[in-house]
């Protein structure tokens, strides 16, 4: 098995030089790559991509919680859902790193709730960021009776990432593993067998445009923590990637 980029974003401006060349590229070494939607207009050109790339890419629709100019789209976005049923609802979720306004945050934690009940009803994984409210997005998590989470790059304490595990969920673990101990520590804490693989490109590489592509370097470093081979990592992520996006 190749591995996986379960989570990234094509269709962002990094790439309007070479995207075809970048796809080419996950073509030979990966199985498939997932790009998430943010808003209406991304959403849309994740739809194009998985058009356009049908055998490598495949989207995930959302509305990001640090897109606040875009929260007015809430209606908007579920249709999109509705009418295209993504792999996975994403990307979805609360940001308080990045969204420090009392009101600003419930309204993220409306949009959060509304979109759960959505994958609900619909019975679609969720793929959810929770940047500095890790904590308050998993017990969230916990109240709806969705078929599959993935806590994109998670960066919560080793403790909680064994918690959302015990409750089903699976840990998203960026190339930050590559230089943030904090992610090292949390892949100590759990399996890989409960991890996917993700890069989050354009973003998560030292400060160079990150790659799809990277997720190999990222096996790597796993295995290395692990003390277990890189085949056991590609193969315990890219099934754990099959099962939650359906492919
Ligand atoms: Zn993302």
């Amino acid at each position: 098995m190749k591995p996986v980029d379960s989570h990234c974003h094509l269709d962002f401006e990094q790439f309007d030089s070479d995207r075809d060349e970048v796809i080419e590229n996950c073509r030979e070494k990966l199985e498939f790559v997932v790009t998430a939607g943010s808003n209406v207009e991304h959403n849309q050109s994740a739809i194009q991509l998985e058009k356009k790339y049908p055998e490598i890419a495949v989207s995930n629709l959302g509305l990001h919680p640090v897109y606040t100019d875009s929260f007015n789209q809430l209606e908007e976005v579920k249709q999109q859902i509705r009418e295209n049923k993504p792999a996975a609802v994403g990307e979805i979720g609360l940001d308080y790193h990045h969204v420090t306004d009392s009101e600003l945050r419930d309204r993220q934690e409306e949009i959060f709730r509304e979109m759960l009940e959505l994958a609900e009803e619909l019975e679609l994984p969720v793929v959810v960021h929770s940047r500095d409210a890790e904590e308050k997005a998993v017990d969230i998590l916990k109240e709806y009776d969705i078929p599959q989470v993935m806590l994109h790059c998670f960066n919560g304490s080793p403790r909680l990432a064994r918690d959302a595990v015990e409750n089903g969920m699976k840990i998203g673990v960026t190339t930050q593993v590559l230089y943030s101990s904090q992610v090292q520590e949390i892949v100590e804490a759990i399996n890989t067998e409960d991890m996917l693989l993700e890069t989050d490109s354009p973003f998560l590489y030292q400060g160079e445009r990150n790659e799809p592509i990277n997720v190999i370097e990222s096996a790597e470093r796993i295995a290395e923590i692990k003390n277990t081979g890189v085949e056991e990592v590609v193969d315990a992520t890219t099934r754990n990637a099959k099962e939650l996006f359906g492919r």
